[in-house]
């Protein structure tokens, strides 16, 4: 039932991609035609994360936004950190989880800098009475013409990228260890293009691939410990990351290539997170990358 209303509201070749639009980076909810959908009326908890307190990071719009919302109404209180400028979308994400009985603790800080990701943990645990999930959802891609991908990259825009994508989880991870205890987890977003790169996110594609090692290589080391990890790996998705980095042409198609046949919304992908978290559900699960393609091969 509750999944065909989903394919109601998302599915459909005539639904297949957008009206051409465009933001500046990071780009805002608010702005998106048409918006997405974060399960705000859709999803039904049945306290798979009763108790626990959960860190996810970029969890003010998008993906994130879809997962604060989940992990809220399964019984957990929710962190989320975003960008200053994104003071609108977390006020919003945050009012969600409080609607759902929950508590909500909005952290703003830039995640390209080591010292904030700690202190972005150590506030979260502080304010949460303590951590169970960390979810390394923040993430920056520049789509550039295919066109002499490697002539065109910007120093300035790569590092971001690396340092958004690949070591604010390194730091993140490293900070919550201090809280993190037998039974929890750190649930990476890796992506699509860690499999299939695309040439005009040469950078982006590379950090996904090394965050796919790093959640492996993680999940052997933490194991001892009985923590998990994991990561999600979604195809094309419906957030303003997409209208905030690439070009209005390339929005028009965004997910057209899917094998479904459109992009997905991030309410589609949020239930993945919640089974990865559940400590009764994925208790066996670690090192694990879970696709959430439309269809796009994770081999
Ligand atoms: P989004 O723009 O809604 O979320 C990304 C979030 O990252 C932003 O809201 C922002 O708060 C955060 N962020 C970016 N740079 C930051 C920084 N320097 N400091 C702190 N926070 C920062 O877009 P989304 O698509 O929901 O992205 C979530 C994750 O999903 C990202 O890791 C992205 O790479 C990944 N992903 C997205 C898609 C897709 O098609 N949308 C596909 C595969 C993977
Ligand atoms: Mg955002």
């Amino acid at each position: 039932m509750t999944e065909h209303k989903s394919q109601d509201r998302h599915g459909g070749a005539q639904q297949a991609g957008f009206a051409p639009q465009e933001q500046e980076p990071p780009g805002l909810t608010s702005a998106m035609l048409p918006r997405p959908d974060h399960g705000e009326e859709s999803y039904v908890g049945s306290g798979k994360l009763t108790g626990m307190r959960a860190l996810i990071t970029g969890g003010d719009s998008g993906i994130g936004r879809a997962v604060a919302i989940a992990y809220a109404r399964e019984g957990a209180d929710v962190a989320i950190s975003y960008l200053d400028a994104e003071e609108p979308d977390a006020t919003e994400t945050l009012s969600w989880v409080e609607k759902a009985g929950r508590r909500g603790v909005g952290i703003p800080g830039d995640l390209t800098d080591a010292d904030t990701c700690r202190s972005v943990v150590d506030k979260a645990a502080a304010q949460l009475g303590g951590l169970d999930i960390l979810v390394n959802n923040a993430g920056f891609h520049f789509s550039r013409d295919d066109a002499g991908t490697i002539g065109n990259l910007q120093q300035e825009l790569v590092e971001r990228v690396v340092r958004t994508n690949l070591l604010a989880p390194l730091w993140l991870s490293q900070a919550a260890l201090t809280y993190l205890g037998e039974g929890s987890c750190i649930i990476n977003t890796s992506s699509i293009q860690a499999y299939a790169p695309s040439g005009k996110l040469l950078d982006y594609a590379a950090t996904k691939a090394a965050v796919n090692n790093l959640t492996v290589n993680l999940a052997e080391g933490l194991g001892a410990r009985g923590i998990r990890v994991n990561a999600v790996a979604p195809g094309p998705i419906w957030t303003p990351l997409q209208p905030a980095t690439r070009d209005a042409e390339d929005v028009a198609k965004f997910g057209s290539d899917a094998p479904l046949g459109r992009a997905g919304q991030p309410a589609e992908v949020a239930p993945a997170f919640v089974f990865l978290a559940s400590p009764r559900d994925a208790s066996y699960v670690s090192g694990s990358i879970l696709g959430v393609t439309g269809g796009k091969a994770t081999l």
